[in-house]
């Protein structure tokens, strides 16, 4: 089978490999789609450890094609997602339910291989059914969905809350719908790219957009007069996470999901925490959400598949990785 290999920084390889043997415990996938994700790319720079060589994706779904001899709970012919995130159940955040904190945490993908292959041996632990009138293409955004619903699980949004989401990326535009979905009662995106903006009011979620290289929606739009809520900061840069604070409404609730390189600092003053009383929080990826992600695409209330903008073979990974992130809001390769 044909398998992107990660050999160590800017080192991506595109090879031939033998079909996975499964354990008894693990299921064989057919990798239908998965998806290229900002931790691929840190992943491919050295900003992310990986334990290579190792096959890197893990926003992946695909058909069950063989199962192990001890599998009861899944059939050739079954569609599933993969949850890529491991537990090792025994640090203390993990005996403290929070698994997500786990000190020994790894993943599919990252340190075991994962989907950029054309076949995939997975645990059953980390195996979600998706139901057949799911896409396996829309199943592939399972995992990014199941971590955007730990960041709206941060945000604690009340009906009728004025709601800013800052980036309108893949993340930003799911966490705009869950907003939605949440009550929002005024919901804002804010994006520099046209097309981005464009999409999320062509799909009917948020209720005005925002250029923040020319408008200032404190300001000029009046989109966010007295500030937000809430503000999601859905980019990951020193610049977004102070936009988020200077956004944010007396007593809201700013929920820093966009992932700044480690070691990066951001200037905060903490007179202005203390006077509007804002809560900061972090959100980091699933913790006993993926269940409800697969729930939430079952129910089709979600429209995830406009947002996949460009697909992609796995010979044209290497040089995606490679080059700055692009205007498309989600890539898949299909292997
Ligand atoms: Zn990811
Ligand atoms: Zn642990």
């Amino acid at each position: 089978m044909e398998a992107a290999v990660f050999y160590g920084i800017g080192d991506l390889r595109i090879e031939e490999r033998p079909l996975p043997d499964i354990a008894e415990r693990q299921v064989l996938v057919k990798v239908a789609a998965c998806g290229i994700c900002g931790t691929d790319r840190h992943i491919f720079h050295g900003e992310f450890d990986a334990n290579p060589p190792v096959i890197i994706g893990h926003e992946y779904a695909g058909e069950v094609v063989q199962v192990g001899k001890n599998v009861h709970e899944y059939a050739v012919g079954d569609h599933i997602a993969i949850d890529p995130n491991m537990a090792c159940g025994i640090c203390r955040p993990c005996r403290r339910g929070q698994v997500h904190l786990c000190e020994s945490l790894s993943a599919v993908g990252v340190n075991y291989d994962g989907g950029f292959a054309e076949y995939s041996a997975v645990p059953v632990s980390q195996c979600f059914s998706l139901p057949q009138r799911v896409s396996l293409l829309e199943g592939a955004l399972t995992e990014p969905l199941a971590c955007c619903l730990r960041g709206i699980e941060q945000a604690q949004i009340k009906p009728g809350d004025i709601v800013a989401v800052i980036g309108g990326g893949a993340i930003g535009q799911i966490l705009a719908q869950l907003a939605r979905m949440s009550g929002a009662g005024k919901l804002i995106l804010s994006d520099p790219i046209p097309e981005r903006r464009a999409m999320a009011l062509q799909l009917g979620y948020v209720d005005a957009v925002v250029d923040p290289t020319n408008e200032d929606p404190l300001k000029t739009t009046g989109a966010l007069c007295g500030g937000a809520d809430i503000v999601l900061e859905a980019v990951g840069s020193v610049h977004t996470t102070q936009q988020a604070v200077a956004w944010a409404a007396p007593g809201a609730t700013i929920v820093w999901f966009g992932v700044t390189p480690p070691g990066q600092l951001t200037a905060l003053e903490p007179n202005l925490v203390f006077r509007r009383e804002l809560t900061i929080r972090g959100a980091r990826i699933n913790p006993f959400t993926h269940s409800r992600a697969v729930a939430l695409l079952a129910s089709g209330r979600l429209n995830l598949e406009p947002l996949i903008t460009r697909r992609i073979s796995l010979t044209e990974l290497p040089a995606i990785l490679q080059a700055p992130p692009g205007r498309d809001t989600k890539t898949v390769v299909i292997p």
